[in-house]
């Protein structure tokens, strides 16, 4: 039985004062639940969050790391930091991270090699753009991305992993894909874990992101293979995000 794993992605927004709110406001709304939940802060905010976090119920991570152990990398953050703050998550290979530095599939199978090294939870982010979607290209996409992220890592590593099927156009765009268009996505990512490692394939959590809201969240986490959501706008509002983690 795979256990739900809401996760906020809240890109490059807030402050101190905004974090406290909605930090307080998510914590206090958690008690009755059963599913895992997260928020991926920036990396100036993980000490916020370990402060206001430790002991509860909500898990903190990041957004990226280097593929680096340390040394010459200015703005770097390496997987050790991340450590130092008690990060239990780390978010790769958002599509934004691809799109606008440039990341490839081989740097993000690195940097999930150096999360799971480290005893950190890789969130691997993998979709096809609504240009490939429309070719029809979307099998092809998805699973080449997960091809290059299997061939890095041990198969007696695969239930370490959690992916995220997070369709481009789907993405702050208010579009979303139904269960249907996105169950059948999660399956093909399924089949492609359980040719790595058919025992841990099952245990394997593929969350799906892309305009996940309270209103489309429950039809969503119905289906068969979608394992929890990644939450970028809605996690920035406290009742958003706990209407999601309540519908999980
Ligand atoms: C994301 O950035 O991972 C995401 C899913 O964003 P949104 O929920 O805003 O579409």
């Amino acid at each position: 039985m795979r256990r739900k794993l809401i996760c906020g992605n809240w890109k490059m927004n807030g402050s101190l004062a905004a974090n406290a709110v909605l930090l307080a406001g998510i914590k206090a709304g958690l008690s009755q639940s059963s599913c895992e939940v997260a928020v991926c802060a920036p990396a100036v905010y993980l000490a916020q969050c370990q402060a206001a976090l430790t002991g509860s119920a909500l898990g903190w991570g990041a957004q990226d790391v280097s593929i680096h152990a340390s040394g010459a990398y200015t703005g770097e953050i390496s997987v050790s930091m991340l450590q130092d703050f008690a990060c239990k998550y780390v978010i790769l290979g958002h599509s934004e991270r691809r799109a606008y530095h440039g990341e490839t599939d081989a740097q993000v199978a690195l940097k999930m090699l150096r999360v799971i090294q480290a005893g950190l939870t890789p969130i691997v982010c993998v979709g096809e753009t609504l240009a490939e979607r429309e070719s029809g290209q979307t099998q092809a996409v998805v699973g080449a991305q997960m091809d290059v992220l299997l061939a890095a890592l041990d198969a007696a590593d695969l239930a370490k992993l959690v992916v995220a099927y997070e369709p481009v156009w789907a993405i702050g765009t208010g579009k979303t894909a139904t269960p249907e268009m996105a169950q059948e996505v999660h399956a093909i990512l399924r089949a492609k874990l359980a040719q790595k490692n058919a025992k841990l394939a099952p245990v394997v959590r593929i969350l799906y992101g892309g305009s996940m809201k309270p209103d489309n969240a429950q039809e969503l986490l119905a289906m068969p293979d979608i394992d929890g959501g990644l939450i970028g706008g809605a996690a920035l509002n406290p009742a958003d995000f706990l209407a999601i983690v309540h519908s999980a």
